[in-house]
């Protein structure tokens, strides 16, 4: 069975359907003590989230770009000018500007092909004495090679800041996100665990970092008026914590579902790559991984032919990311060796719709569009 209605890219609108009725209660709870910032729902999110992933402290802040800078500032990486934190070109913009946010000049580095993920061999050539920190970006929502990453910074002092905007759930050989250094997350609507607006986190095993975080996320104070470090103000909002808590509850069964819906891409696509006879390059998930699947990235030829058709018909397909980083104004010149891993991705890259909520019949609709696109645009 398949539909003829189109296919969104997510469905933001069945997510809430879920959890509708908890998120008004809690609002009207959160209305009726005119606490908008702080309080309990924030304290307990914060409480659940670091259960939910295995670490011992979770601060909200405001969003994840400010998670990750947070992160850096508390290890004290951008004190000193000429420091350099080393991250991959193949991610989304947000990670190097929390790099140049902390004060430290962001050096790109290229991806691994087969899993498309920070190469620890390039992060061992970009290391100098300059670098002080490391980000791994758990993309499209794997596990970056963290123990590869950490053998290549044997016997240095550097610090493994970790993305994981994109990988709530996720776990590589057991352990959660934030194992290897803490890790920054983003509650974007869009992430596997959205708020109603922008939101994020900070999560850390160590409990003196996790007080230096929440300290900078509100100007720099603890107690009311005593201001320890220059500080910002990036608070999780008392109302996305209220909406954070009801997602969280259903996180882990919508992970599961977005497995199942990245299972039937594979064995639909594998039909079609068979007919077709070309390689998709369908999505692999690295040994000890076990994948959220925030995107579901596949490598086509002709892709901007390809994408414009699907969207003709409907899909609500999307590129993660057309250009990368070192190829941005802000970032060019920041790439000391080339990227052409990360520059090849870019130019093949389609992220099919993939959300919890998806149907089989919606997926067919996807694959079906998609077969017929990839003949159309090689004719
Ligand atoms: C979404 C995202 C961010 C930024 O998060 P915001 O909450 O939008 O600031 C950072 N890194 C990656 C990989 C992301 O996907």
């Amino acid at each position: 069975m398949t539909t003829n209605d189109p296919v969104p890219f997510v469905d933001l609108a069945a997510a809430h359907r879920a959890v509708a009725d908890e998120v008004a209660a809690g609002f009207a709870q959160v209305l009726a003590t005119t606490a908008f910032v702080g309080g309990a729902p924030v304290t307990e999110f914060e409480r659940e989230f670091a259960a939910f992933t295995g670490r011992g402290h979770c601060v909200g802040v405001g969003n994840g770009t400010d998670a990750i800078e947070l992160a850096l500032r508390a290890l004290g990486v951008g004190t000193r000018p000429e420091d350099e934190v080393v991250l991959p070109a193949n991610s989304f913009i947000a990670t190097a500007e929390a790099v140049a946010r902390a004060g430290a000049r962001p050096v790109l580095v290229d991806a691994e092909v087969t899993y498309q993920l920070l190469d620890p061999e390039r992060v061992a050539e970009a290391i100098t004495p300059r670098t002080r920190a490391v980000i791994p970006v758990h993309l499209f929502g794997q596990l970056a090679p963290l123990d590869g990453i950490k053998a290549a910074l044997a016997g240095r002092e550097i610090a493994v800041v970790e993305d994981a905007a994109q990988a709530q759930g996720a776990t590589r050989h057991g352990a959660g996100i934030g194992s290897a250094g803490p890790a920054a997350t983003s509650f974007y609507p869009g992430k596997n665990l959205g708020a109603y607006g922008d939101a994020g986190a900070v999560l850390t095993d160590d409990e003196e970092l996790a007080t230096t975080v929440r300290a900078i996320s509100c100007h720099g104070s603890l107690t009311k008026y005593e201001h320890t470090h220059l500080g910002v103000n990036s608070r999780l909002d008392t109302l996305q914590a209220v909406v954070l808590r009801a997602k969280l509850a259903r996180l882990a069964a919508a992970n599961e579902a977005r497995r199942a819906a990245a299972a039937r891409y594979d064995s639909l696509l594998t039909d079609v790559e068979q007919s077709l006879g070309l390689d998709l390059g369908r999505p692999r998930v690295a040994p000890g991984n076990v994948h959220v699947w925030h995107l579901y990235v596949i490598r086509v030829p002709e892709r901007d032919r390809v994408l414009g058709r699907l969207h003709a018909a409907g899909i609500g397909a999307g590129v993660h990311y057309p250009r990368p980083i070192h190829r941005s104004v802000p970032f060019a010149g920041h790439a000391p060796r080339p990227c052409p891993v990360t520059d090849l991705l870019a130019g093949q890259i389609l992220s099919l719709p993939i959300y919890p909520e998806i149907t089989e019949a919606q997926q067919r609709r996807v694959v079906e569009s998609l077969a017929k696109a990839l003949v159309d645009s090689a004719a």
